[in-house]
Order: C-alpha cells, then sequence, then structure tokens
C-alpha cells in the first residue's frame, strides 16, 4: 500500500488502553519490548479470521475487531494467563477508512476493557484477514493445561454454550421465516451479540488457578474440545447433557421450536469461547462460590472416569441422539451460505 495508506491505518492503531507497567517499549519501533513479571512463563497464542472462512464478507466491521482480539484473549484465559499485549496482522483488499474507523472501534472497546495494549502490528493488501497474536503471562505452577483432568473430578462448562450456534442460523438465515418469527426480537438480538461478539473469560481464567485441573475454550463445540481435554489427560467422562445451562435465548427457542436443536447446538456448535474445566469434587463449593462472585453461571455437567470414551446420559440412561461430526465454521464463496461438510477448521 502506499506510504499514506499505512499512515492513515497507523492513525486508527494507536490508542490508550491503560497502564501496562510491563510494557517497556510499545508500537513504533522495529519490536516491542515487554518485561516479564519475575517467575512467571509467556503464554503466546495465535488466531486467524479469514472473511468468507470464519466470518461473511458483510459482517460488522466493529464485531470483526472485537472478535479477532476476542479469539486470541479466550485462548489466554483458558491457560490462566493475564494478558500483557497483542500484535495485529491485517490484509486488506484496500484502506476503507470508513471500515477501519469501525473495524479499530470494536478490536480497542474490548482491548481497553480488558486493559490489554497493542504492542505492533502489519499491513499488507489483500483478501480480508486478520491474524492476532497474544502475551500473557502465567506462573508455569498455575498454567490450566488440558492435560490435568483425573478419574473423580466434576467437568464444568461457564455461561451458555449453543447461543453462538442459533446466532449463526440466524445470520446465515438458514432458518425458516415462520421459526424466526417465534423467536422473541430479544433472543435473536442476544443469540447474534454472542455469535459477534464473545467475552473472552480472563476473570475466570485467572480465580481458576490453583483451582481447576485441566482447562480450555469452546471453540469448535462443546463435544470436540471435550474430546481434545479427555485425549490429552488420559482420560473418559460422562456428560450429562440434561443438565446443560440454557441461556434465555435458547429456552425461548424451547418455548416454541424442537427442543432438541437447542441441545445440539449447546453440544456442538462452536464459536462460544465459553471455559470447559474439570475441578475435583471436593472442590465444588468453591466454584459456585465464585459463579456468584463472578455473576457467570458456572455449571457441573459431568464426571470425569478413568475409562476412556464419552458416555452422554440424560436422567441417567444414555443420551441417544445424532449430532454433527463437529463445528463447521461458516464456509463458503459466497455470503448467507450454510456450512458445508469441508473439513471443520480448528482453533487451538
Ligand atoms: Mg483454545
Amino acid at each position: 500500500m502506499a506510504r499514506d495508506e499505512f499512515d492513515l491505518i497507523g492513525h486508527f492503531f494507536r490508542r490508550d488502553t491503560g497502564a501496562a507497567p510491563w510494557l517497556q517499549l510499545g508500537i513504533g519501533d522495529d519490536a516491542a519490548l515487554l518485561q516479564l513479571p519475575p517467575g512467571e512463563s509467556l503464554a503466546v497464542t495465535t488466531d486467524t479470521l479469514v472473511a468468507g472462512r470464519h466470518f461473511p464478507h458483510h459482517a460488522d466491521a466493529f464485531d470483526i475487531g472485537w472478535k479477532a482480539l476476542a479469539v486470541n484473549l479466550s485462548d489466554l484465559a483458558a491457560m490462566a494467563a493475564r494478558p500483557l499485549g497483542v500484535t495485529l496482522a491485517l490484509t486488506l483488499p484496500e484502506a476503507d477508512e470508513a471500515w477501519l474507523g469501525a473495524f479499530s472501534a470494536g478490536f480497542f472497546a474490548l482491548a481497553q476493557q480488558a486493559g490489554v495494549p497493542l504492542i505492533g502490528g502489519d499491513t499488507t493488501r489483500g483478501p480480508l484477514s486478520i491474524t492476532v497474536t497474544a502475551l500473557g503471562a502465567v506462573a508455569v505452577t498455575d498454567a490450566l493445561r488440558r492435560t490435568g483432568a483425573s478419574a473423580g473430578d466434576r467437568l464444568y462448562v461457564s455461561g451458555y454454550p449453543g447461543d453462538a450456534g442459533l446466532g449463526l442460523a440466524l445470520s446465515l438465515s438458514t432458518l425458516p421465516e415462520p421459526v424466526r418469527a417465534c423467536l422473541p426480537a430479544e433472543a435473536r438480538s442476544l443469540a447474534l451479540a454472542r455469535l459477534a461478539r464473545p467475552t473472552p473469560r480472563l476473570a475466570l481464567g485467572l480465580a481458576l488457578r490453583g483451582l481447576a485441573s485441566a482447562a480450555l475454550d469452546v471453540s469448535d463445540g462443546l463435544l470436540q474440545d471435550l474430546g481434545h481435554l479427555l485425549a490429552a489427560s488420559g482420560v473418559g467422562a460422562e456428560l450429562q447433557v440434561d443438565a446443560l445451562p440454557l441461556s434465555p435465548a435458547l429456552q425461548a427457542w424451547c418455548a416454541s421450536q424442537d427442543p432438541l436443536q437447542a441441545t445440539r447446538w449447546a453440544l456442538a456448535a462452536g464459536d462460544d469461547y465459553e471455559l470447559l474445566f474439570t475441578a475435583p469434587a471436593h472442590r465444588h463449593d468453591e466454584i459456585m462460590a465464585l459463579s456468584a462472585s463472578l455473576a457467570l453461571p458456572l455449571t457441573c455437567i459431568g464426571d470425569i472416569l478413568s475409562s476412556a470414551g464419552l458416555r452422554l446420559t440424560a436422567a441417567g440412561r444414555p443420551w441417544e441422539h445424532e449430532l454433527p461430526t463437529g463445528y463447521l465454521h461458516f464456509s463458503g464463496s459466497s455470503d448467507d451460505q450454510a456450512p458445508t461438510d469441508s473439513p471443520p477448521a480448528s482453533r487451538p
């Protein structure tokens, strides 16, 4: 891009996100300099969002900016890391001032909320794609890994998985109009907001240090991500499907539509960015107290077993319904196209 286009872009991405005493040198030099807190390890994660793959081309630029940062901060939360800074690599078809203004507003709305500075970046011309790298700090003994679950632990999920699945169905216009019309406007907007602007559970991740035995964030669908946790820990689980918390939006859905579909979204749709974690059974009361202090639902949805495999139950009996094989991201070359049978893109 021409030099003045870079200057324009720079104008949108120099913002104060609050005090960051660990930041020795921020954006503007060849590299940023960070002072890692004594005794802590650097947690690093990166994620790319591609137009037409992870979001429709017509998606709101504010939402894209928010979500590009949110999905990375969610990975730091899942490791119980405090965010130190993020970099942003932006590939743009053109330097569209209105788009950049909205994108940066969404990006910094969350950056300021999380107190995380943008410490570097790059801009190139090409099909719209956003890569964020997030850096965090966590004492190595406190990091929440996927490997720590053991038999006798209980399984928990934060918030309400499934809202983003309903939001995706609404945004792709795959629901027949009479079905959409049955859903209260409030429920529709709640589900769409959960898809567009997920909340990285940073405070929860930090509070789970020394409490949870294993954790990850739900990006590709609860069942698929649970499978990763179980495989990493070398254990199995019983998941009580009837214990899954359903949000007000999904409850509104159940009041007029097929409740099984709501359960399917909760189990298999992705993009929720809630935390799925395990903890020893004797820590249950502490987790409930944490739920109250964070004003965030933390729901026990199952138990970790020594035998491999995942059993789904409801009312103590096997829950036997068909499910999608895994979460398929928004996929396709044109807008408003339903996800296809292409292999799912997986997020760490
Ligand atoms: Mg993750």
